[in-house]
């Protein structure tokens, strides 16, 4: 079953600390039975000593007698404490037996060290050592000590490791909440924004591209995310805009050169105009104006389409700015214009047709948006990597916020003055993308009323061969 990313981060930032305090708990408890294994042990074996040399001083050497009161202390000392003493003199007679003494209080004693030990998951048995009781040197007697071995624990002892676990489970019961709340809400922070992304994902696939991710996180990462559906969103968006431009634009273009033939023809058909000469001129122009437009398209379907195939060769760029400003200089003498070529003969691996085109489209902006008497200048510029080639003119410029979008399909940046000047805003999108498929770019840089410079760079081994890159 798929589990959401907030329940999956919940359960990992949770399983740590669990498991960090089950470490802990075990190790500490696992470290402190050692060590008080090791201490307890030591304390029952000097225990042990220092009875028997307690009850050596209870010895009276000139009455060759116990003091019985103290001897009935120690035992009684020593059996609160856990330890069951049976003290016989030289003859092996008991003089003082805890069991004998209390049996009752003996078997409880018993009884509550060996549940404790149980308990503990340590459990032994009682077992006895036998010691010489000495007075000056001289032994007196012997006294059998009996205990839970290997070792136990007291009152005491016992309630500080439980005390210790608790304080551990205490600890493991914050820290799992605090975990829980802690990893909930990163969970949360990470989650959202992932969430948020895939439903907006999700409405960009039906169609809805105007939905935008307003809150930026504080993950770098989710950023990006989010900023690259963003803009995802914002390139289809404009894609779709385009489209639809683009679609009543190519309507509009055939619509226009259209209507007038046919209002033209159908007048001349019924008589109401004299067919001359003037008039059939008019109408051949605006079929060849649609013929244009249709080859133009034609030409993008084909420079766009996945078969753009570069013939590419040893091409020299000098020489082709030189042949397309000399067939240019018809058009440019019209609007009496000065045309200029300057710069060095630059050798890049392209295809030469392409690039006659791509210089072509730029010069004939050039002069379609220069007014009269307009200055244009050509230079062709040898780079280490690359071939330059600059088309500069001193016409109406284009502005600003219009410079990034001037190559796109059927953009124009004006759009009533354009179609009077012919564009359909296709020149500059075949540009670019014959300039990368050759692995170079093309930039503009252009102020209104003053003029433009289009810069294009060829890249002098050659980029991608084929197909063309799509904008
Ligand atoms: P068009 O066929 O309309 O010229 P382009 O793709 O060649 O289409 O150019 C797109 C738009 O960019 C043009 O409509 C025009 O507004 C602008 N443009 C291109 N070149 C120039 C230039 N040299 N000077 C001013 N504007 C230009």
């Amino acid at each position: 079953m798929m589990k959401s990313l907030r329940t999956q981060l919940s359960l990992s930032i949770l399983l740590i600390p669990v498991i960090t305090v089950v470490l802990i708990g075990f190790f500490s408890n696992w470290f402190i039975n050692r060590e008080f294994e090791k201490y307890v042990a030591e304390s029952e074996r000097t225990r042990g000593e220092n009875i028997v040399v307690d009850l050596g001083n209870q010895y009276d050497d000139s009455t060759q007698s116990w003091n019985l009161d103290y001897v009935h202390i120690i035992g009684m000392y020593s059996l609160y404490d856990g330890y069951l003493l049976k003290l016989s003199d030289m003859s092996g007679n008991i003089v003082w037996d805890a069991e004998n003494h209390d049996m009752s209080l003996c078997g409880q004693i018993m009884n509550e060290i060996s549940a404790r030990m149980e308990k503990l998951g340590e459990p032994g048995e009682f077992i006895s050592h036998a010691y010489e009781v000495n007075r000056n040197g001289q032994t007196v007697g012997s006294v059998s000590v009996t205990y839970y071995g290997p070792y136990f624990l007291s009152e005491n002892d016992f309630t500080f490791i439980s005390d210790l676990n608790s304080i551990l489970i205490v600890i493991g019961i914050l820290a799992g909440v605090f975990s829980v709340l802690v990893g909930c809400l990163l969970a949360g922070r990470i989650s959202r924004p992932v969430t948020k992304t895939a439903y907006i994902a999700k409405q960009i696939a039906q169609g809805n591209y105007d939905i935008r991710f307003e809150r930026e996180t504080k993950t770098r990462e989710l950023n990006d995310l989010v900023i690259a559906v963003n803009h995802l969103a914002g390139a289809l968006s404009e894609q779709e805009n385009l489209r639809k431009r683009m679609t009543a634009d190519i309507a509009h273009e055939l619509r226009t050169p259209l209507t007038a033939v046919g209002s033209h023809l159908e007048a001349m058909l019924e008589g109401l105009w004299e067919t001359t000469p003037e008039r059939l001129t008019g109408c051949h122009d605006e079929i060849k104006r649609l013929g244009m437009l249709i080859a133009d398209l034609e030409q993008l379907a084909k420079i766009e389409g996945e078969n753009l195939k570069l013939n590419k060769t040893r091409t020299e760029l000098l020489d082709i700015v030189r042949t397309v400003a000399e067939n240019m200089s018809a058009e440019t003498g019209k609007k009496n214009q000065s045309l200029t070529v300057t710069g060095a003969p630059v050798f890049v691996n392209a295809d030469k047709d392409r690039i006659n085109q791509v210089i072509h489209n730029l010069l004939s902006n050039a002069v379609k948006y220069t007014p009269a008497g307009g200055a244009i200048q050509l230079e062709v510029i040898d780079e280490t990597d690359s071939g330059i080639v600059k088309v500069k003119d001193t016409g109406i410029g284009i502005p600003e916020d219009e410079l990034s979008s001037v190559f796109e399909r059927f953009y124009r940046t004006d759009k009533s003055r354009n179609r009077k000047l012919g564009g359909a805003g296709i020149g500059l999108t075949i540009v670019k993308s014959i300039v990368s498929a050759h692995g170079g770019d093309v930039s503009v840089e252009s102020r209104p009323e003053q003029g433009s410079l289009f810069t294009v760079r060829i890249p002098k081994a050659g980029g991608i061969n084929c197909p063309a890159a799509r904008l």
